[in-house]
């Protein structure tokens, strides 16, 4: 499945630092040193000392694909072509 990251965040147990990624090299650690993250908006990548536990995520995603701007272009433009030969065919 195809997912849209829209936020990619995760808050330490440990610190209680929230740190978020931005863009795909930008790696956040927290300042305990605990957990981190990095992927941006591309992957969701999390690192932890001891376990999964030692961070809450606070990522969000939402299904790409009808909502994808370049999937919606496609979708206009062979819409379009079907429409102009849709005109062509009734003169
Ligand atoms: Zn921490």
């Amino acid at each position: 499945m195809n997912i849209r990251i829209i936020r990619n965040a995760i808050r330490c147990n440990h610190c209680g630092d929230i740190i978020e990624s931005t863009s795909v090299h930008d790696f956040r650690m927290c300042h305990c040193g605990c957990v981190s993250v990095d992927g941006g908006h591309e992957y969701l990548r999390r690192c932890f000392t001891y376990s999964p536990v030692d961070f809450t995520d606070l990522s969000e995603i939402e299904p790409a694909g009808d909502g994808d701007p370049e999937n919606d272009n496609e979708d206009r433009q062979a819409k379009n072509r079907m429409a102009s030969s849709a005109f062509v065919l009734s003169f």
